[in-house]
Formats: C-alpha cells, structure tokens, sequence
C-alpha cells in the first residue's frame, strides 16, 4: 500500500505509524525526522532547513520533494509506503504525483487526522521522543517507565525545540494555510479516510485498520 498521513502537528501520525509500518509491511518516511537528522549532521540539506524549521515555517518545496523522489526509489519500499509529513503543499503533491506516475504506482489512501487546535498545545509540549528509534511518549498520556529515558533502548528521550507553545502557533498557521488545500486535493481524487484524530490511540489505530482493509 501507499499511503499519506496528512495532520496538524501533535495529531498523532507518528504513534501510528509504526504500527501500520509493521502491520503491512511498508517504509515509513517521515520529512519532518529526515530534516531533523539533517540539521544534527549539519548536512548542506541540514544547513538550508535549519531556520525554516526553527521558525515553524515550511522548508522549501525543492529540499522536501529532491528527499522524497531519492526515497521511494529504495528497494525498501517497492512493496509500499507511508508518507508521514508529505505532501505539506499542493506542489508538493503534484510533484509527487508526477514520480509515482513515472513509476507506474499511485497513492491509494490518504489518512486525515481530523483534530482540533485545542487539544494540540497539550500533545506538543507534553511530547518526548526517542530520536534513533522514533519512538514517541507523552508526559501525560504515554509515560516512559523511566521519566526521560526510552523503554527499549534505556537511551535519554530529548524535548523538539520547536515544539513550545510560541512555535505550535506557527505550525498550525502553516498547516491552515498550505496543508489543508492538500486535503481537497486528494479529496477530489477520493481517495481520502477521515479519522477522529481526538480519540485514544487503539482507537485510532482501530479506525485506520478499517480504512485500510
Ligand atoms: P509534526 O510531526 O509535529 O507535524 P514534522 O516533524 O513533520 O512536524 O515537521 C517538522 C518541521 O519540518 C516542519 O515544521 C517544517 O519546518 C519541516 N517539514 C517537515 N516536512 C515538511 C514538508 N513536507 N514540507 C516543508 N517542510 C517540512
Ligand atoms: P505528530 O507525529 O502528528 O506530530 P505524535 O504522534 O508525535 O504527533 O503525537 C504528539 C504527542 O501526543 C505525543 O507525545 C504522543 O505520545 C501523544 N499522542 C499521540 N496520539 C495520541 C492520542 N490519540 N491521544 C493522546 N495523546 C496522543
Ligand atoms: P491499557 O494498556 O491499559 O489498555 P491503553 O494503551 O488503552 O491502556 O492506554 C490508556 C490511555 O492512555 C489511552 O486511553 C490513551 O489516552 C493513553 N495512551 C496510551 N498510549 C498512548 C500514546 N502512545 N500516546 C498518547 N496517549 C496514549
């Protein structure tokens, strides 16, 4: 399958994709880790987005769709993916639509964590994650056993610097602004699912294992 989660920061992609990763088989490619990982590496990629990120703003179309195009042409994932963080613009789908047409495939759901505003300031600044393993945790909602250690690999979890409640504001204008055309876009195509983004995370899990099946 090839699938795209589209959703505010904080909606909870990122706790349910490791699940659906492993449920079906699928490489998990989240934008937002992959620029996070360049940033620490000081990469030219790293350097270029560095700023944009800090701010709460989008990094430009360019960077995100040359990582994308360079990813789903690995081998690890012909059998499917999950796009978490991308398309974040309406370029950014068409460019994507032009590779996967090159490739002969197509995208064949859209995930729409419906959730509102409200509740996101509390997922965000609650939010610890375990950066190597992607592993997320809430101070709240998912506690690690150990506060500020991972469960798995005993490792420290680390705080986003942007997720504080000055940048949110930023993210979620964003997300109003360029992310939601996204959601018509693939509307009109119909291939998109609405999910209650609010609920528990089995619940949503749930809610994803019926749109899929
Ligand atoms: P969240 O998981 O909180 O929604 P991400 O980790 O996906 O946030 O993204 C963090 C930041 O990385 C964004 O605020 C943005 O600056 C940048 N970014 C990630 N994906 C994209 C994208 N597809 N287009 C532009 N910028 C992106
Ligand atoms: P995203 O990747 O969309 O930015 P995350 O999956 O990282 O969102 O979730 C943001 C924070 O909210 C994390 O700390 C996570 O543990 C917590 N969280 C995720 N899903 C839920 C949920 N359904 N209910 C309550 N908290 C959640
Ligand atoms: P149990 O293992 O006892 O069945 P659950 O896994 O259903 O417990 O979790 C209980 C509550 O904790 C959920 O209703 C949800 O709100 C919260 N929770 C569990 N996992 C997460 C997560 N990854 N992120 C945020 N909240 C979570």
């Amino acid at each position: 399958k090839r699938l795209i989660l589209i959703g505010p920061p904080g909606s909870g992609k990122g706790t349910q994709s490791p699940i659906i990763k492993d449920e079906y088989c699928l490489c998990h490619l989240a934008t937002g880790d992959m620029l996070r990982a360049a940033v620490a590496a000081k990469t030219p990629l790293g350097v270029k987005a560095k700023e944009a990120m800090d701010k709460g703003e989008l990094v430009s179309d360019d960077l995100v769709v040359g990582i994308i195009d360079e990813a789903i042409k690995k081998p690890s994932c012909q059998k499917g993916f999950i796009l978490d963080g991308f398309p974040r613009t309406v370029v950014q789908a068409e460019k994507l639509d032009e590779m996967l047409t090159k490739q002969g495939t197509k995208i064949d759901k859209v995930l729409n964590f419906a959730i509102d505003d409200a509740i996101l300031e509390e997922r965000i600044t609650g939010r610890w994650i375990h950066p190597p393993s992607g592993r997320t945790y809430h101070m709240k909602y998912a506690p690690p056993k150990v506060p500020g250690i991972d469960d798995v690999s005993g490792e420290p979890l680390i705080q986003r610097k942007d997720d504080t409640a000055e940048v949110l504001k930023s993210r979620l204008e964003a997300f109003h602004r360029q992310t939601e055309p996204v959601i018509d876009y693939y509307y009109k195509k119909g291939v998109v699912s609405q999910l209650h983004a609010e609920k528990p995370p089995k619940d949503v899990t749930a809610e994803i294992q019926k749109s899929l099946s």
